[in-house]
């Protein structure tokens, strides 16, 4: 049973809360817990409360936390060279990329660097200068993204990011970026016969927007128009590639082959790493000076990804999501026969949103609240949305525990 009861007042210690809200830049706004260790999906806090992790720090840790083999690649680095900048070679990256290449089955070249949105960034320059390289005018270099996408929080990744609060107040914007409906094909039919469009880019799962799937075929028309009009198929594979919707990239379900993915957080499974892998259109498009940055392909987190990648590709992790997916999203159901919170289920492999109903609206953030006091991290994408995105190794026993805290944690809301 969980050591967790509501009705008794928190014992974290308020000193060290306190140092957050002093001193951190107030951008966040974290649960009032403070967390110390974890192993496998499970998480404790500072007084020895345990927590089942149905976050994995935004779908990071994908193989849980205190992965054996991850820790033994770590160890093992961190005691041979932890730097060595981009003058000159070490074994890790030179040895991620090659695998990189050989697990997408499209691409030709990596970037390595430490975030998505770095990745992302890398992109976005990526298809400029490939346009550039075709003559193409600065106006005809325009990027068309998708409502309630997620692309990260630099100027240029935060305005690929078709979502208005992620941007107010930080105009001016930089230009070349046109905005469409989601999942709408007849949309983009239209802003193509307009023509000047040099990529489109796209998450093959939005995750921040509300973990909203494209619909089936939606890709696949999406290349056929990118094809025909000589422009760029970008994939934003950070949240829902490195296996979690049951392949190892998102897009083999959606069979299409793109020109551009970006990898990040569950690269490194908590160890900061981004990638941006190039298909044969762009993987000479940017040469010598062309772009850079001082920790990509830092050997201690390439060293890490290696493991990551190779774990997270393996039968037996792929096997485990789609068993562990089937069992979450029965789980759901059967807690929504009793509760009736949610509208709908959706999402794909390990990577579920769970709509609240129009009652319920606005109250993720609140429901949060109750699955930590209850021993569940729980997050949400955007106020209407629970997001489940567990470890890909996490057990049959960890994720009915996951779900009894749920049920009890969302009796006790629906009681308030
Ligand atoms: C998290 C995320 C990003 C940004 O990654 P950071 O590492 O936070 O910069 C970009 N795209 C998607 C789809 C994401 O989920």
């Amino acid at each position: 049973m969980s050591s967790h009861d509501a009705s008794h007042p928190s014992l974290i210690d308020p000193s060290l809360i306190e140092l957050g809200k002093r001193y951190w830049l107030p951008v966040y706004k974290p649960r009032e817990l403070v967390l110390d260790h974890g192993k496998g999906a499970r998480v404790w806090d500072t007084e020895g409360r345990d927590y089942v992790d149905f976050g994995a720090g935004i779908a990071v840790n994908a193989l849980g936390h205190q992965d054996p083999d991850l820790l033994a690649a770590l160890n093992m680095q961190a005691h041979k060279l932890w730097h060595s900048s981009n003058v000159f070679y070490t074994e890790p990256p030179l040895r991620l990329a090659e695998e990189l290449v050989r697990a997408s089955h499209f691409a030709q070249r990596v970037f390595l660097c430490n975030s998505g949105a770095e990745a992302n960034e890398a992109a976005i320059k990526l298809v400029r200068k490939w346009a550039a390289s075709k003559g193409r005018t600065a106006e005809q270099r325009t990027i068309i993204t998708f409502k309630g996408s997620f692309h990260g929080r630099t100027l240029a990744t935060v305005t690929a990011t078709a979502q208005p609060k992620y941007q107010e107040g930080y105009e001016p914007l930089p230009g070349g970026f046109r905005y469409l409906e989601f999942n709408d094909p007849v949309a983009l039919e239209a802003a193509f016969a307009e023509g000047g469009i040099a990529a489109v880019m796209l998450e093959p799962v939005q995750g921040e927007g509300g973990v909203l799937p494209a619909a089936p075929g939606f890709l696949k028309r999406v290349r056929e128009l990118c094809d025909q009009h000589d422009a760029l198929l970008v994939l934003d594979e950070i949240q829902c590639g490195m296996g979690r919707t049951g392949t190892l990239f998102a897009h083999t379900q959606d069979h299409v082959t793109p020109d551009i993915v970006t990898l990040a957080k569950a690269l490194g499974c908590g160890f900061p790493i981004g990638a941006m892998l190039a298909g044969s259109k762009v993987a000479e498009v940017m040469q010598y000076g062309a772009h850079g940055t001082t920790f990509g392909g830092n050997p201690m987190a390439a060293a890490v990804a290696r493991v990551a990648l190779a774990k997270l590709a393996s039968p037996a992790v792929l096997m485990n999501v789609e068993r562990q997916a089937n069992d979450l999203r029965a789980g759901l159901t059967r807690i929504n026969h009793d509760l009736h919170l949610f509208a709908e289920v959706r999402g794909r492999g390990l990577m579920i949103g769970a709509v609240l109903a129009d009652a319920y609206k606005g109250k993720a953030g609140e429901i949060l609240d109750h699955a930590a006091a209850h021993g569940l991290l729980l997050l949400q994408a955007g106020p209407d949305v629970l997001r489940f995105v567990p470890s890909l190794t996490i057990t049959d026993d960890e994720l009915a525990e996951g779900l009894a805290r749920l049920y009890t944690a969302l009796n006790d809301f629906a009681a308030v």
